[in-house]
Protein backbone atom coordinates (compact mmCIF):
# COMPACT_ATOMS: atom_id res chain seq x y z
CA UNK A 1 0.00 0.00 0.00
CA UNK A 2 1.47 3.38 -0.77
CA UNK A 3 2.50 5.22 1.86
CA UNK A 4 2.56 8.88 0.34
CA UNK A 5 -0.11 11.01 -1.07
CA UNK A 6 2.02 12.17 -3.73
CA UNK A 7 0.33 11.14 -7.22
CA UNK A 8 1.73 8.30 -8.80
CA UNK A 9 1.96 7.14 -12.38
CA UNK A 10 3.11 4.39 -14.79
CA UNK A 11 4.13 3.82 -17.99
CA UNK A 12 2.75 -0.29 -18.74
CA UNK A 13 3.86 -1.79 -22.19
CA UNK A 14 3.33 -5.00 -23.16
CA UNK A 15 6.65 -6.44 -24.10
CA UNK A 16 5.37 -8.03 -27.67
CA UNK A 17 7.46 -6.04 -29.72
CA UNK A 18 9.92 -3.21 -29.77
CA UNK A 19 8.72 0.23 -28.55
CA UNK A 20 7.81 2.25 -31.56
CA UNK A 21 6.96 5.99 -31.65
CA UNK A 22 3.30 5.21 -29.95
CA UNK A 23 4.85 3.82 -27.29
CA UNK A 24 7.61 7.02 -26.46
CA UNK A 25 4.71 9.50 -26.63
CA UNK A 26 2.94 7.26 -24.06
CA UNK A 27 6.11 7.79 -22.31
CA UNK A 28 7.05 11.11 -22.23
CA UNK A 29 3.29 12.07 -21.75
CA UNK A 30 3.12 10.28 -18.47
CA UNK A 31 6.36 11.38 -17.53
CA UNK A 32 5.91 15.28 -18.25
CA UNK A 33 2.33 14.60 -16.01
CA UNK A 34 4.51 13.14 -12.98
CA UNK A 35 7.04 16.28 -13.37
CA UNK A 36 3.95 18.51 -13.84
CA UNK A 37 2.32 16.63 -10.42
CA UNK A 38 5.45 16.09 -8.70
CA UNK A 39 4.82 12.70 -8.67
CA UNK A 40 6.25 9.53 -9.06
CA UNK A 41 6.61 7.43 -12.09
CA UNK A 42 6.58 3.79 -12.09
CA UNK A 43 7.16 1.01 -14.89
CA UNK A 44 4.96 -1.61 -15.22
CA UNK A 45 5.86 -4.49 -17.67
CA UNK A 46 2.34 -6.18 -18.78
CA UNK A 47 3.31 -9.39 -19.50
CA UNK A 48 0.55 -12.07 -19.12
CA UNK A 49 1.27 -13.30 -22.82
CA UNK A 50 3.23 -16.33 -22.72
CA UNK A 51 3.22 -16.46 -26.22
CA UNK A 52 4.34 -13.07 -27.05
CA UNK A 53 6.43 -11.78 -24.19
CA UNK A 54 10.09 -12.51 -24.29
CA UNK A 55 12.98 -10.90 -22.29
CA UNK A 56 14.70 -9.50 -25.57
CA UNK A 57 11.74 -6.65 -25.64
CA UNK A 58 11.67 -6.27 -21.53
CA UNK A 59 15.57 -5.44 -21.67
CA UNK A 60 14.56 -3.14 -25.53
CA UNK A 61 11.80 -1.49 -22.77
CA UNK A 62 14.72 0.03 -20.35
CA UNK A 63 17.45 0.29 -23.05
CA UNK A 64 14.69 3.06 -24.75
CA UNK A 65 13.12 4.11 -21.76
CA UNK A 66 16.73 5.35 -20.58
CA UNK A 67 17.84 6.76 -24.01
CA UNK A 68 14.87 8.64 -24.28
CA UNK A 69 15.87 10.27 -20.88
CA UNK A 70 12.63 8.87 -19.56
CA UNK A 71 13.85 7.59 -15.61
CA UNK A 72 11.74 4.93 -13.40
CA UNK A 73 11.68 3.53 -10.38
CA UNK A 74 12.14 0.44 -9.16
CA UNK A 75 11.27 -2.13 -8.49
CA UNK A 76 9.15 -2.88 -11.71
CA UNK A 77 6.42 -5.04 -11.49
CA UNK A 78 6.14 -7.48 -13.39
CA UNK A 79 2.84 -8.86 -14.02
CA UNK A 80 3.46 -12.55 -14.88
CA UNK A 81 4.89 -12.90 -11.15
CA UNK A 82 1.61 -11.72 -9.69
CA UNK A 83 -0.92 -14.42 -11.36
CA UNK A 84 -1.59 -15.26 -7.97
CA UNK A 85 -3.31 -11.88 -7.35
CA UNK A 86 -5.38 -11.58 -10.42
CA UNK A 87 -6.49 -15.07 -9.56
CA UNK A 88 -7.84 -13.62 -5.75
CA UNK A 89 -9.70 -11.12 -7.78
CA UNK A 90 -11.23 -13.12 -10.27
CA UNK A 91 -12.42 -15.80 -7.23
CA UNK A 92 -13.85 -12.35 -5.45
CA UNK A 93 -15.84 -11.89 -8.71
CA UNK A 94 -16.73 -15.58 -8.73
CA UNK A 95 -17.86 -15.74 -5.82
CA UNK A 96 -20.51 -12.52 -6.17
CA UNK A 97 -21.72 -15.21 -8.84
CA UNK A 98 -20.37 -13.01 -11.53
CA UNK A 99 -18.19 -15.17 -13.93
CA UNK A 100 -19.25 -18.40 -16.12
CA UNK A 101 -16.68 -20.58 -18.14
CA UNK A 102 -17.12 -20.71 -22.11
CA UNK A 103 -15.78 -23.22 -23.95
CA UNK A 104 -16.43 -21.18 -27.52
CA UNK A 105 -13.55 -21.01 -29.79
CA UNK A 106 -13.31 -17.75 -31.79
CA UNK A 107 -14.69 -19.15 -34.88
CA UNK A 108 -17.86 -20.56 -32.87
CA UNK A 109 -18.28 -17.28 -31.52
CA UNK A 110 -17.77 -15.54 -34.95
CA UNK A 111 -20.23 -17.66 -36.71
CA UNK A 112 -23.12 -17.29 -33.85
CA UNK A 113 -22.54 -13.77 -33.71
CA UNK A 114 -22.82 -13.28 -38.00
CA UNK A 115 -25.79 -14.83 -37.81
CA UNK A 116 -27.53 -12.47 -35.05
CA UNK A 117 -26.85 -9.51 -37.45
CA UNK A 118 -22.99 -9.16 -35.81
CA UNK A 119 -23.49 -6.38 -32.90
CA UNK A 120 -19.68 -5.08 -32.93
CA UNK A 121 -18.06 -4.05 -29.38
CA UNK A 122 -16.26 -0.36 -29.52
CA UNK A 123 -13.00 -2.36 -30.69
CA UNK A 124 -14.95 -3.65 -33.69
CA UNK A 125 -14.36 -7.17 -32.58
CA UNK A 126 -18.30 -9.33 -32.91
CA UNK A 127 -19.87 -9.07 -29.84
CA UNK A 128 -20.77 -12.38 -27.95
CA UNK A 129 -23.69 -13.77 -28.16
CA UNK A 130 -24.33 -15.11 -24.72
CA UNK A 131 -23.19 -18.55 -26.29
CA UNK A 132 -22.54 -20.66 -23.00
CA UNK A 133 -24.14 -17.97 -20.33
CA UNK A 134 -26.59 -20.23 -19.33
CA UNK A 135 -24.73 -23.79 -19.81
CA UNK A 136 -26.64 -26.09 -17.40
CA UNK A 137 -24.08 -27.26 -14.66
CA UNK A 138 -23.96 -31.08 -15.37
CA UNK A 139 -22.36 -29.93 -19.18
CA UNK A 140 -20.11 -27.13 -17.29
CA UNK A 141 -18.78 -29.95 -14.80
CA UNK A 142 -18.45 -33.07 -17.63
CA UNK A 143 -16.76 -30.21 -20.02
CA UNK A 144 -14.27 -29.60 -16.95
CA UNK A 145 -13.99 -33.52 -16.45
CA UNK A 146 -12.74 -33.79 -19.98
CA UNK A 147 -10.48 -30.45 -19.84
CA UNK A 148 -11.97 -28.90 -22.39
CA UNK A 149 -10.04 -25.22 -22.68
CA UNK A 150 -12.28 -22.41 -21.53
CA UNK A 151 -12.51 -18.74 -20.36
CA UNK A 152 -14.39 -17.31 -17.88
CA UNK A 153 -16.08 -14.47 -18.63
CA UNK A 154 -18.04 -11.96 -17.02
CA UNK A 155 -22.14 -11.90 -17.09
CA UNK A 156 -21.84 -7.98 -17.99
CA UNK A 157 -25.60 -7.62 -17.35
CA UNK A 158 -25.26 -9.17 -13.50
CA UNK A 159 -22.19 -7.35 -12.99
CA UNK A 160 -24.23 -3.97 -13.58
CA UNK A 161 -26.63 -4.86 -11.71
CA UNK A 162 -24.51 -5.48 -8.48
CA UNK A 163 -22.62 -1.96 -9.27
CA UNK A 164 -25.87 -0.06 -9.09
CA UNK A 165 -26.59 -1.03 -5.81
CA UNK A 166 -23.23 -0.48 -4.78
CA UNK A 167 -23.05 2.63 -6.14
CA UNK A 168 -26.50 3.59 -4.74
CA UNK A 169 -27.98 5.77 -7.02
CA UNK A 170 -24.69 7.50 -8.24
CA UNK A 171 -23.44 7.04 -12.45
CA UNK A 172 -21.25 4.64 -12.93
CA UNK A 173 -18.19 7.12 -14.11
CA UNK A 174 -15.06 8.55 -14.81
CA UNK A 175 -13.01 11.43 -14.64
CA UNK A 176 -10.91 12.30 -17.71
CA UNK A 177 -8.45 14.70 -17.57
CA UNK A 178 -7.36 17.43 -20.93
CA UNK A 179 -4.01 18.63 -21.57
CA UNK A 180 -4.56 21.40 -19.21
CA UNK A 181 -5.81 19.25 -16.67
CA UNK A 182 -9.41 20.27 -16.47
CA UNK A 183 -11.44 17.35 -15.37
CA UNK A 184 -14.50 15.98 -17.03
CA UNK A 185 -16.67 13.43 -15.73
CA UNK A 186 -17.47 10.83 -18.59
CA UNK A 187 -20.55 8.68 -18.40
CA UNK A 188 -19.36 5.07 -18.75
CA UNK A 189 -21.32 2.30 -20.88
CA UNK A 190 -19.66 -0.98 -20.48
CA UNK A 191 -23.05 -3.09 -21.65
CA UNK A 192 -21.12 -2.47 -24.80
CA UNK A 193 -19.12 -4.57 -24.76
CA UNK A 194 -20.84 -7.70 -23.45
CA UNK A 195 -19.56 -10.12 -21.50
CA UNK A 196 -15.62 -9.42 -21.57
CA UNK A 197 -13.52 -11.84 -21.03
CA UNK A 198 -11.56 -11.66 -17.13
CA UNK A 199 -9.23 -15.07 -17.46
CA UNK A 200 -8.17 -16.30 -20.54
CA UNK A 201 -7.49 -19.97 -21.63
CA UNK A 202 -4.03 -19.46 -21.59
CA UNK A 203 -3.57 -17.64 -18.27
CA UNK A 204 -6.11 -16.92 -15.47
CA UNK A 205 -5.91 -12.99 -16.00
CA UNK A 206 -7.10 -10.98 -18.74
CA UNK A 207 -5.83 -7.48 -19.75
CA UNK A 208 -8.79 -5.74 -17.82
CA UNK A 209 -8.57 -7.83 -14.58
CA UNK A 210 -4.63 -7.22 -14.22
CA UNK A 211 -4.80 -3.90 -15.24
CA UNK A 212 -7.09 -2.78 -12.74
CA UNK A 213 -5.92 -5.07 -9.67
CA UNK A 214 -2.30 -3.16 -10.69
CA UNK A 215 -3.62 0.04 -10.64
CA UNK A 216 -5.01 -0.16 -7.35
CA UNK A 217 -1.83 -2.47 -5.61
CA UNK A 218 0.54 0.24 -7.01
CA UNK A 219 -1.59 2.93 -6.01
CA UNK A 220 -1.95 4.84 -9.24
CA UNK A 221 -3.49 7.97 -9.01
CA UNK A 222 -3.66 9.00 -12.52
CA UNK A 223 -3.65 6.70 -15.35
CA UNK A 224 -2.39 8.33 -18.95
CA UNK A 225 -2.42 6.05 -22.13
CA UNK A 226 -3.35 6.48 -25.22
CA UNK A 227 -6.51 7.10 -26.43
CA UNK A 228 -7.11 3.23 -27.65
CA UNK A 229 -8.12 2.26 -24.56
CA UNK A 230 -10.49 5.16 -23.61
CA UNK A 231 -14.07 3.19 -24.45
CA UNK A 232 -11.99 0.28 -22.39
CA UNK A 233 -12.02 2.50 -19.54
CA UNK A 234 -15.69 1.72 -19.09
CA UNK A 235 -14.87 -1.30 -17.51
CA UNK A 236 -11.80 -0.85 -15.82
CA UNK A 237 -14.47 1.47 -14.18
CA UNK A 238 -17.10 -0.96 -13.42
CA UNK A 239 -14.61 -4.15 -12.55
CA UNK A 240 -13.21 -1.33 -9.63
CA UNK A 241 -16.71 -1.14 -8.52
CA UNK A 242 -17.07 -5.02 -7.70
CA UNK A 243 -13.86 -4.92 -6.65
CA UNK A 244 -13.94 -2.29 -3.63
CA UNK A 245 -11.04 -0.49 -5.50
CA UNK A 246 -9.96 3.31 -5.57
CA UNK A 247 -10.59 5.20 -8.67
CA UNK A 248 -7.81 6.92 -10.50
CA UNK A 249 -7.81 10.12 -12.70
CA UNK A 250 -8.00 9.31 -16.59
CA UNK A 251 -5.98 11.02 -18.91
CA UNK A 252 -5.81 9.67 -22.12
CA UNK A 253 -3.84 11.18 -24.94
CA UNK A 254 -3.35 11.41 -29.19
CA UNK A 255 -2.55 7.98 -31.04
CA UNK A 256 0.62 8.39 -33.57
CA UNK A 257 -0.51 6.95 -36.90
CA UNK A 258 0.59 5.65 -40.10
CA UNK A 259 0.48 7.35 -43.27
CA UNK A 260 -2.97 5.65 -44.01
CA UNK A 261 -3.85 6.40 -40.38
CA UNK A 262 -3.46 3.15 -38.81
CA UNK A 263 -2.30 2.67 -35.31
CA UNK A 264 1.42 2.21 -35.45
CA UNK A 265 2.17 -1.58 -34.77
CA UNK A 266 4.10 -3.39 -33.28
CA UNK A 267 5.13 -5.31 -36.00
CA UNK A 268 6.10 -1.69 -38.00
CA UNK A 269 10.02 -1.96 -37.29
CA UNK A 270 10.48 1.29 -39.16
CA UNK A 271 9.08 3.24 -36.46
CA UNK A 272 10.69 1.07 -33.85
CA UNK A 273 12.73 2.95 -31.52
CA UNK A 274 15.95 0.85 -31.58
CA UNK A 275 15.98 1.29 -35.32
CA UNK A 276 15.26 4.77 -35.93
CA UNK A 277 18.44 5.13 -32.84
CA UNK A 278 20.76 2.81 -34.78
CA UNK A 279 19.76 5.08 -38.04
CA UNK A 280 21.12 8.09 -36.06
CA UNK A 281 18.06 9.25 -34.81
CA UNK A 282 18.74 11.09 -31.61
CA UNK A 283 16.08 11.71 -28.53
CA UNK A 284 15.16 14.88 -29.74
CA UNK A 285 14.55 14.05 -33.14
CA UNK A 286 12.09 11.62 -31.48
CA UNK A 287 10.43 14.23 -29.63
CA UNK A 288 9.95 16.02 -32.59
CA UNK A 289 8.53 13.44 -34.70
CA UNK A 290 5.39 12.92 -32.28
CA UNK A 291 4.90 16.43 -32.24
CA UNK A 292 6.44 17.20 -28.55
CA UNK A 293 8.96 19.82 -29.76
N1 LIG B 1 -0.18 -2.65 -21.90
C1 LIG B 1 -0.99 -1.76 -22.66
C2 LIG B 1 -0.32 -1.48 -23.99
O1 LIG B 1 0.87 -1.71 -24.15
C3 LIG B 1 -1.25 -0.45 -21.96
C4 LIG B 1 -2.16 -0.63 -20.81
C5 LIG B 1 -2.58 0.62 -20.05
O2 LIG B 1 -1.85 1.62 -20.08
O3 LIG B 1 -3.61 0.56 -19.38
O4 LIG B 1 -0.99 -1.05 -24.90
Amino acid sequence: MPTTSRPVLRFAPSPNGPLHLGHALSALTGWAWAQRLGGRFLVRIEDIDPERSSEAHIEGIFRDLAWLGVPWEEPVLRQSQHLDRYEAAADRLAGLGLLYPCFASRREIAEASAAEGAPRDPDGAPLYPGLHRAMPAEEVAARRRRGEPHVMRLDMKRALAIAAERLDGAPLDFVELDEEGAAQRILCDPARWGDVVIQRKDVPTSYHLSVVVDDACQGITHVTRGCDLYAATDIHRLLQVLLDLPEPLYAHHRLIVDEAGRKLAKSARDTSLAELRAAGATPADIRRMIGLL
